[in-house]
């Protein structure tokens, strides 16, 4: 079983990446893609958490062309789940710094 449409703490969902991964694991779902609205760092301590653990950890984005503030990006949150989006998959992930 996979599920390619989650989100975390980075943006609007309820459980850290961390538990994201051990319900992952509870569930028996091979593959989880953590698809955060805009950011990146959750999938990024997802992949971390997710070595050795038996679980594939893909990662991803879930991007919207609001071009808004983060103010504004903020006071969406509420209304993001009716929202359509465009998701970005296996995106980089950096680790470290990029110069
Ligand atoms: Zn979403």
């Amino acid at each position: 079983m996979i599920d390619l449409h989650i989100h975390s703490t980075a943006s609007d969902g309820e459980l850290s990446p961390e538990e994201l991964v051990d319900l992952a694991i509870e569930k028996k779902i091979s593959v989880i893609a953590i698809t955060d609205h805009e950011v990146v760092w959750g999938s990024r301590k997802a992949i971390e958490y997710a070595r050795g653990k038996g679980v594939e950890v893909v990662p991803g984005i879930e991007i919207g062309d609001y071009g808004l503030s983060l103010e504004e990006f903020r006071k969406l949150r509420e209304c993001w789940k009716s929202r359509n989006g465009v998701w970005g998959y296996l995106v980089f992930v950096s680790f470290g710094n990029v110069c």
